[in-house]
């Protein structure tokens, strides 16, 4: 092949040229150049203004959740999408299957609202692993999950051929937890998280929200738990996409606070963290397994928004280039409108193509995007 076809917004492959600024009443065609590039591969690259190449996609794959955890979802009053508005799997497989022929996609978390509870989600599973890149490649296929249902699914889950699995787990205490989730269900996700690891889950992952007056005092109980299972425990930063806007920074726990309290009762060192937005740790009597380490994603404190390669597809369809992203394309009105695999192609970019510098928390400029987070699929 000589000179393939390359659609892109600018070319950062040879020549930096500016196809010019998006406009919001440009036509798909419009808002995405296309360009000759000599020799090279014949896919689009996801990239931004800012020279961010974007190979993962978040999915999430229904709205509905069977936790009403406060920080991210109010206890009633959520309307649920219908179900006639959601993706269905093969609408998903599509957009999925499209961006990794032509646009470099790479890898594919499942997340929601809660996925597990979506009716035969091993299905979905079963075909996005069963895709390969243009080079022959598996995608780095994971979920991201609340754990109540592992006992029930996570051999099916595995079966299909999904292999890394982050629960997602903010306290250890029974009370808190039901305080905070609004259901009885600690010791459930718990066994989850055993079943997850006993299905061949690896590495399971345990993610937990810190916020202050609420779980700031467990970071040591949950670094002990992870050492016991086996998994990796990482902190997260509270994020202000809470529905019912309770946000604060001074509730959120920063990476220092969090590396404080660990090394009171922990010796450890930090490691190359690669593309990971959590910065790892590993413990110094390890022994190079998933519960030899921990991290700390700071999204706020310290963001990682220069090297961010994600975008997230909405359980009806929205693309959003950032979590804080204020706007989206609709791929549902392209999947159901008859739109063409270079149709979505286009979309994508085009949405890429706009995205911030960064999300801005702490900035008076800052908006905080209406949606809570298990609307957007975090
Ligand atoms: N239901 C699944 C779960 O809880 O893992 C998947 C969806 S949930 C929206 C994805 C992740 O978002 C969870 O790890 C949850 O802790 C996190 N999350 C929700 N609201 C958040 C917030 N305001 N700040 C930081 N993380 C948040
Ligand atoms: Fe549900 Fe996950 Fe949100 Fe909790 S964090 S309410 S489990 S979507």
């Amino acid at each position: 092949m000589g000179a393939v076809s390359k659609q892109v917004s600018a070319c950062r492959s040879c020549c930096w040229t500016d196809f010019g600024e998006l406009d919001s009443g440009g036509t798909l065609s419009e808002v995405t150049g296309t360009h000759e590039v000599a020799g090279s591969s014949d896919h689009t690259e996801l990239i931004d203004t800012f020279g961010r190449v974007h190979t993962d996609l978040r999915i999430s794959v229904t709205d509905r959740c069977n936790f009403r955890c406060t920080y991210c979802m109010p206890e009633e009053g959520l309307e649920w999408l219908d179900r006639s508005d959601i993706l269905s799997f093969e609408e998903i497989e599509r957009v999925v299957s499209v961006l990794v022929d032509q646009a470099g996609l790479k890898s594919v978390r499942l997340t929601g609202g809660e996925p597990t509870i979506r009716a035969r989600l091993p299905l979905l599973v079963e075909r996005i692993a069963s895709l390969r890149t243009p080079a022959g490649e598996k995608l780095d296929l994971s979920m991201t999950t609340n754990g109540a249902t592992l006992p029930l699914v996570a051999d099916d889950l595995f079966a299909a051929g999904l292999r890394r699995m982050n629960v997602s787990l903010d306290t250890l205490d029974r009370a808190r937890f039901l305080d905070l989730t609004k259901r009885d269900e600690l010791d459930r996700v718990l066994v989850g998280i055993d079943a997850a690891v006993a299905a061949g889950f690896s590495p399971v992952k345990v993610n937990a929200v810190l916020m202050r007056g609420i779980n700031h005092d467990e970071v040591v109980d949950f670094l002990r738990m992870g050492r016991e299972k086996n998994v990796t425990v990482r902190f997260i930063e509270f994020m202000p996409l809470d529905a019912q806007g309770e946000w604060s920074d001074k509730r959120v726990v920063s990476h220092a606070e969090i590396l404080a309290a660990a090394s009171e009762h922990f010796e450890f060192e930090a490691i190359d963290r690669g593309s990971s937005p959590a910065e790892r740790f590993v413990y110094t009597d390890g022994d190079g397994s998933p519960g030899s380490e921990f991290g700390v994603i700071a999204s706020v404190s310290e963001p990682f928004c220069g090297s961010c390669d994600r975008m997230r597809l909405t359980a009806d369809g929205q693309l959003r280039n950032c979590l804080f992203a204020l706007g989206h394309v609709d791929l549902m009105s392209v999947l159901r409108g008859g739109g063409s695999d270079e149709d979505l192609v286009a979309a994508v970019a085009g949405e890429v193509h706009k995205k911030w510098a960064g999300h801005a928390i702490g900035q008076v400029h800052f908006i905080r995007p209406s949606k809570s987070m298990s609307q957007l699929g975090g």
